[in-house]
């Protein structure tokens, strides 16, 4: 296509029967300005990054104009929130333009968030203010730098509107990009209401477009739910890894595509504490970081749930099936969470000594408080010869470290005999930058509070190479002194 047009649309989910969405047109704002555009993605989608930093591109990514061949609609879904059934959720203030085909042939959602009011927006105002947009800007694509399956950002726009919350602030809208928008809350709506042919077709339509290899089995539903299970394992064990807590893990915001979605009141926790809650509305501490796998399962129960009248017609035999394919996934988990482990401590396999080490390092990183980001950082410099840019000065493994060090390169040694190749792998997989919340929200402060959004390009600049430490910028990679810590978000609804 030519780089220089507007996307070309192939809507699939606007083909869907009528319930599943309402047309919706965003509403327009007044007088949009462009905060930023990620370049590297529209290149991977296709698109002309220079298109959509022109006027033509801008007002379609702050829902003044409609770029040809966009269908939009808001979408309906269900779901549990904190535990609680919600039978009417929907997107209230996101409005799916259409979809388009990547540069890799696949097929990705384009969204706006905070586009205005919609049939499912119940008492909201269908804006966001600016202060999620970046967040959720940053913290997208620093996942998506770090190798985690993620929507993704877009672009970043203010409205020249003021959003009232606590206080008036300035808006904003995200152009969110994700392989579809299907929630497990999605399968639940139509479930809720007693719709099976709803459930089938959305199934049908999960299987076609996210997973095709399921349509070859005997039982392509049944199929379908092992596929979901292992993708949002493999996602979960990715989370844990880097210490993210996404905050808000209702059904209605994980995706059945294994993406991760809805950057609210998520977190890096910097020191390793499983306990560790940051959100202001998680009371109960019940999405806290060492809970996210068992959530994970709770949720995927509901899906489990909802599948049962495809996965066989009767029913015994659709619960046994199904209830086997949700009792893996604590194995499917634990594995991945041990490779995934083992491999940020430069082992090849997850062996019975990788896993030793792993579970008594995170042990000593909890009593000792240590910052999760750069105890693995620094243990990455350590398997190896001395590095001229090293965190060294940011973090000191005490004492009590000593004896696991020890024991760890020992096993190295006969694991992973080559320093320099450990070294360099484990330097690929364990960030020294991630998306710090101090950080994140100094850089919100100066957009929200004195216009002034440089600090937010530069720390989106930084955080696109989370893997190359540079010692001038330390700031980025230092955890918060006492009194800058943040402990706690808002998803800023
Ligand atoms: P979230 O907490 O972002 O997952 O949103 C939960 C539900 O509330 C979803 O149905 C959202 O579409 C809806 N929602 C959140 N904020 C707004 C808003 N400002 N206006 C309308 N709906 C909203
Ligand atoms: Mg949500």
């Amino acid at each position: 296509m030519s780089r220089n047009a507007s996307p070309r649309f192939d809507n699939s989910y606007s083909r869907l029967p009528a319930a599943f969405y309402s047309r919706q047109a965003p509403t327009p704002v007044r007088s949009p300005a462009l905060v930023r555009v990620n370049h590297a993605l529209a290149g991977e989608l296709g698109l002309s990054a220079e298109w959509l930093e022109s006027a033509e591109g801008l007002a379609v990514l702050s829902g003044n104009s409609l770029a040809p061949g966009s269908d939009p609609i808001a979408t309906a879904y269900a779901g549990h929130q904190f535990g609680g059934w919600n039978p009417r959720l929907g997107d209230g203030r996101a409005i799916l333009l259409g979809e388009i085909i990547g540069l890799d042939g696949q097929r990705y959602d384009l969204q706006l968030k905070g586009a205005g009011r919609t049939p499912y927006a119940r008492g909201g105002d269908g804006r966001s203010p600016l202060g999620p947009v970046l967040r959720e800007y940053l913290i997208a694509e620093a996942m998506a730098v770090l190798g985690v399956p993620t929507s993704r950002a877009l672009a970043a726009v203010t409205t020249g509107e003021q959003v009232y919350r606590d206080t008036p602030q300035p808006g904003g809208i995200l152009t969110r990009i994700a392989s579809s928008h299907i929630r497990i809350g999605t399968f639940q709506f139509f479930a809720g209401q007693g719709d099976a042919d709803a459930v089938r077709a959305l199934a049908d339509h999960v299987l076609a477009r996210h997973y095709p290899e399921c349509l070859e089995s005997e039982r392509p539903y049944l199929e379908l739910l092992r596929a979901v299970i292992r993708r949002q394992a493999r996602l979960i064990a990715q989370w844990m890894q880097l210490g993210f807590i996404h905050g808000v893990m209702n059904t209605d915001n994980m995706l059945i595509s294994g993406e991760t979605i809805d950057y609210g009141p998520c977190a890096f926790m910097d020191r390793h504490d499983p306990a560790t809650v940051y959100s202001s509305i998680d009371t109960g501490g019940r999405y806290a970081y060492a809970n996210q796998p068992g959530i994970g399962q709770w949720n995927l129960a509901w899906l489990a749930r909802v599948l049962l009248p495809l996965i066989d017609q009767d029913q015994d035999t659709a619960v046994g099936l199904a209830q086997s394919a949700i009792d893996e996934y604590v194995g499917l988990y634990q594995d991945a969470h041990a490779e995934l482990m083992a491999a940020k401590l430069g082992f090849p396999i997850a062996d019975q000594a990788a896993r030793e080490l792993v579970d008594d390092l995170l042990k000593l990183m909890t009593t000792q408080r240590s910052d999760h980001t750069l105890t693995f950082r620094r243990l990455a410099e350590l398997a190896g010869p001395a590095l001229g840019h090293s965190v060294a000065d940011l973090i000191e493994l005490a004492e009590p470290f000593t004896p696991w060090l020890e024991r760890w390169l020992r096993q190295l040694e006969i694991a992973a005999p080559d320093a320099a190749q450990r070294q360099a792998r484990m330097l690929a997989l364990n960030p020294a930058f991630i998306p710090r919340n101090h950080l994140v929200e100094e850089v919100i402060r100066a957009a929200v509070d004195c216009g002034n959004v440089q600090p937010f390009h530069r720390l989106a600049d930084r955080l696109a190479r989370p893997f190359d430490y540079e010692p001038e910028d330390a700031r980025y990679a230092t955890p918060p002194a006492a009194g800058e810590e943040v402990l706690c978000t808002f998803c800023g609804t």
